[in-house]
């Protein structure tokens, strides 16, 4: 008889939770429209280019693709004007943040240190490895306590998660304070990176003000997520990468898993990249939608937090409920996210739909409001 058990730390997971399906949500309620508006996917779809190169390599699927991807690679550190030996890509952001985990940490004796809300990913996976995870809470408004953030930190810190813009939030420090935290992290804890998530931080209006990537500039204690997943389109086949100090970047391809990253996977990607026209519909589209379900929300009553991402933190007013609304949306076919994860139950996110999706859900929204009794 197999008398084997999980390790502690598995016994104990609380996994991550995705956003609801469209298939899952079809079935239970046998409804014909489903709008995803929950997981910050991109509402024009998958780029056109990406499609077609997709397509056109589909029949190469049978072969391994070649080790460290290498075209890839190239194409990122052009388009960041950064060195090949600093790039990484992995099974989308995900495995980035586990695998730096996984590299940097020891299990028991080091630690973590990230907000309290934040991308649940990042205590997940180092629960996962048993590494200790110190939280500092976010500022009432979701802004960030740097000064709070510096007190979690000791010598055991190997890695700090800064999400810009946050989710679920959408605030943004600007780019002058982040580095500036670097620092005063650099002389308590110099072995301590500080990792930074800007899976959104294209949608900001002024990139160059947020983003120390885009600033070119980035200090030797940092190392910078992006991904495909969002404006670009490709969030189902995967796609994430990491800027990083050149000696993590080394470790972290003898570290990863050979074949983490598929063969079409990259070669959306690198349509992905060359599809200007559909970035700029998408960026126009993410901003005009923002602003005209902030303007909407505000005047329903709700409070709505600025986001510079492709989603919305919102609460509604007294006296309805989030997990109400949340359910009631539900059943008329349009899926947003209740953040009971995020130990938030009064608020909402929503994200940045195209205009039916935007369309359908403000009209929703009014009439889950209008019913409520004041
Ligand atoms: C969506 C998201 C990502 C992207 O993860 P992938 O694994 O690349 O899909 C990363 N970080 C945050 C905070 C996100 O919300």
């Amino acid at each position: 008889m197999y008398t084997g058990s999980l390790r502690p730390q598995i016994g104990a997971l609380d996994p991550y939770t995705p956003g609801l399906s469209i298939d899952e949500i079809r079935q239970k309620f046998g409804l014909a429209q489903i709008y995803k508006m929950a997981s910050n996917e991109n509402p024009l779809g998958v780029p056109p280019l990406a499609q077609e190169a997709i397509a056109r390599h589909a029949q190469e699927a049978f072969r391994y693709p070649r080790g460290g991807n290498p075209r890839l690679v190239h194409a990122l550190a052009e388009l960041h004007k950064v060195s090949e030996k600093k790039l990484v890509i992995g099974n989308g952001s995900d495995e980035v943040i586990d695998l730096l985990i996984r590299m940097l940490c020891d299990p028991v004796s080091d630690s973590i240190v990230c907000f309290q809300p934040c991308f649940n990913l990042y205590p997940i996976q180092a629960q996962i490895s048993g590494v200790t995870i110190k939280r500092c809470p976010l500022k009432e408004d979701f802004s960030f306590d740097f000064a709070g953030m510096l007190k979690a930190i000791d010598d055991t810190t190997r890695i700090v998660f800064l999400t810009t813009p946050d989710n679920p939030s959408g605030y943004c420090p600007v780019a002058k304070n982040v580095r500036a935290f670097a620092k005063q992290l650099e002389q308590k804890a110099p072995k301590a990176l500080l990792l930074i998530d800007e899976a959104y931080m294209d949608f900001c209006q002024d990139e160059k003000a947020f983003s120390l990537l885009a600033q070119g500039d980035i200090p030797s204690n940092v190392g910078i997520m992006r991904t495909f997943s969002k404006s670009y389109g490709l969030a189902g086949l995967r796609l994430g990468y990491a800027i990083l100090p050149e000696a993590l970047a080394e470790g972290f391809w003898r570290a990863r898993l050979p074949f983490s990253v598929n063969l079409l996977a990259e070669e959306a990607g690198l349509a992905a990249l060359e599809d200007q026209a559909f970035r700029e519909k998408t960026m126009e589209t993410v901003r005009q939608g923002r602003t005209l379900l902030t303007e909407r929300l505000t005047d329903m009553g709700c409070t709505v937090w600025p986001s510079a991402a492709n989603f919305l933190l919102f609460t509604l007013p007294h006296p309805a409920k989030a997990a109400d609304c949340f359910t009631t949306l539900l059943s008329h076919g349009i899926i947003i996210r209740l953040l009971k994860s995020y130990s938030l139950p009064d608020h909402l996110r929503v994200s940045i739909g195209n205009t039916q999706e935007n369309g359908a859900f403000l009209k929703e929204m009014a009439s889950f409001l209008g019913r409520i009794e004041k």
